[in-house]
Parts: C-alpha cells; structure tokens; sequence
C-alpha cells in the first residue's frame, strides 16, 4: 500500500510543489505551524529515521532542505525537524523532514 507521500508523488493526490529532483521532493505542508512549512521527502519510501539504512546517499535530504531553505529566503534562520514514531508526532510513514521558518522559533521545542 503506496503511502501518502508516494501518492503525493505520483500526483494522484494534489500537493503544492515547491522542489523535486532525482532522489527527493519537497510540498507545503497542508497544515502549517510556521509561515513556511515545508515537508522535504525521499522518493524512496523509506518508513521513518528508524529505517535509514546505514550506507547510502542521505546528504540529498539536508541539500535540498537547504537550497528550499535559501530559495524561501530564510536568512535569518530556521528549523529542520523529524518526527520518529507515534510518540514524537510522526503521523506518516515515510520520512520526511520538516523546513520550519518565516518567524522566531523558540527552543526547547514544546
Ligand atoms: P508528521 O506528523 O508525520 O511528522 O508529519 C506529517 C505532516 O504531513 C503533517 O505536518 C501534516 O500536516 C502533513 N500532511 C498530512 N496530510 C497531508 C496532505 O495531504 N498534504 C500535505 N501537503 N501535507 C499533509
């Protein structure tokens, strides 16, 4: 059963584009928490950080989460966030990293 994300990809469900290249793609966010709320996503549907394989080409994520970050024009800052598992939020099951910018973020996280 393809998930969200892959459906998302597949353009069988809409979602507002803002970046895609060979391994990643990246949507606003349906429900953003933050002006800019970007969900940059694998094209391989890999379940969560919990299944990232330990060899492989993982820096296209953080590239194209920094490229997206510049292109929004989040100079001043911003916030990359990965829910793991039901505990942490994590509601699909295909790792994303969320691109959190556009106000002050404060830390520690609630
Ligand atoms: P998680 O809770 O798994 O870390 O993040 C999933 C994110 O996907 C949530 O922030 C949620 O708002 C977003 N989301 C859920 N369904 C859709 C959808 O159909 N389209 C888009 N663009 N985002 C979605």
């Amino acid at each position: 059963m393809p998930t969200l994300f892959e459906r998302i990809l597949a353009r069988e469900i809409p979602a507002d584009f803002v970046y895609e290249d060979e391994h990643v793609f990246a949507i606003r966010d349906i429900t953003p928490v933050a002006p800019v709320h970007i969900l940059v996503i694998p094209k391989a549907p890999i379940s969560g950080v919990a299944a990232v394989p330990e060899s492989g080409d993982h820096q296209h994520l953080l590239n194209a989460a920094r490229r997206i970050a510049e292109a929004e024009g989040l100079d001043a800052g911003y916030r990359l966030v990965i829910n793991q598992g039901e505990a942490a939020g994590q509601t699909v099951p295909h790792l994303h990293v969320h691109l959190l910018g556009g106000r002050p973020l404060t830390w520690p996280p609630g």
